[in-house]
């Protein structure tokens, strides 16, 4: 069982890590633990000691002293991937596109600590979820998402799969097709009969694939026609696609359509 360290102790640690220290344990046991720095250039004189107090749940710090006689040391141990998770939270609830090398250079700049890449990738995972919940709570909601969409969206096509093998056993979500009333009007209205169509992979726990069709308005911009999420990018899930944006846009009997795609054995 390892020490459990008090609110007071926790704050001396980090303010460690803030002055370019690190430590390490001379022992650590469930009453008392005691710390020495891990200073760069010989033994430093820096040290701390806490035990538990007897008989309550509370930790004193017993010793400690404060003066260093070691260079600094930017490793950065001390910031644990939880620490790390907090300072950039409100980085990401603003909106921020933090790569991990801004991460990085996020703890650098501030805390003047190092981090590795695996800590950078596991704290800005954890800061996404206290953000956008984890994904499995996000899933659970997206039949209240689409309610909220076609709410907001009069005409609006929104088309979801669902995979539920019994009735004991919850839905499972597959499949979901969006097409806008607005958009599809104004495809049909000017924009030329060509349609591009493509995937790509998306980032997440559940490893779905978003398909996309494009066209292109009279400023030859690009225009985005209708989305999909799925399982995979297969011949099925591209013909459950092309069905329903034929059925949105007018199929093969009524107009004449074009489309581009990187897929050789294409239906249609
Ligand atoms: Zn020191």
């Amino acid at each position: 069982m390892s020490f459990s360290w008090g609110l007071s102790l926790r704050r001396l640690l980090r303010r460690l890590l803030l002055n370019g220290r690190d430590i390490r344990y001379v022992k650590n046991d469930p009453v008392r633990c005691r710390v020495k720095c891990k200073g760069l250039g010989g033994e430093c004189l820096w040290m701390a000691f806490a035990s538990k107090v007897e008989k309550s749940g509370y930790v004193t710090l017993k010793t400690l002293k404060s003066k260093h006689t070691c260079g600094r040391n930017y490793g950065g141990r001390l910031a644990s991937s939880n620490w790390i998770a907090k300072k950039i939270t409100n980085n990401l609830s603003r909106g921020e596109d933090m790569k991990l090398g801004t991460v990085i250079q996020t703890i650098q700049d501030k805390y003047m600590a190092n981090i590795s890449v695996w800590k950078a990738y596991w704290a800005r995972r954890k800061a996404r979820e206290v953000v956008h919940e984890k994904a499995v709570q996000q899933y659970g909601r997206i039949r209240d998402y689409c309610v909220e969409v076609l709410r907001a969206n009069p005409g609006l096509t929104l088309k979801q799969k669902l995979d539920r093998p019994c009735p004991t056993i919850q839905p499972r979500f597959v499949r979901m097709y969006m097409c806008l009333d607005d958009v599809k009007k104004g495809f049909l209205a000017v924009c030329r009969p060509i349609i591009g169509l493509d995937g790509c992979h998306l980032k997440g726990d559940y490893g779905q694939q978003l398909l996309v069709a494009v066209g292109r308005d009279p400023n030859d911009n690009y225009f985005s026609l209708a989305v999909a999420t799925l399982e995979a990018e297969t011949k099925d899930s591209w013909a459950w696609f092309l069905e329903l944006l034929l059925q949105d846009i007018g199929d093969f009997t009524n107009k004449k359509w074009v489309f581009m795609s990187d897929q050789q054995k294409a239906r249609y």
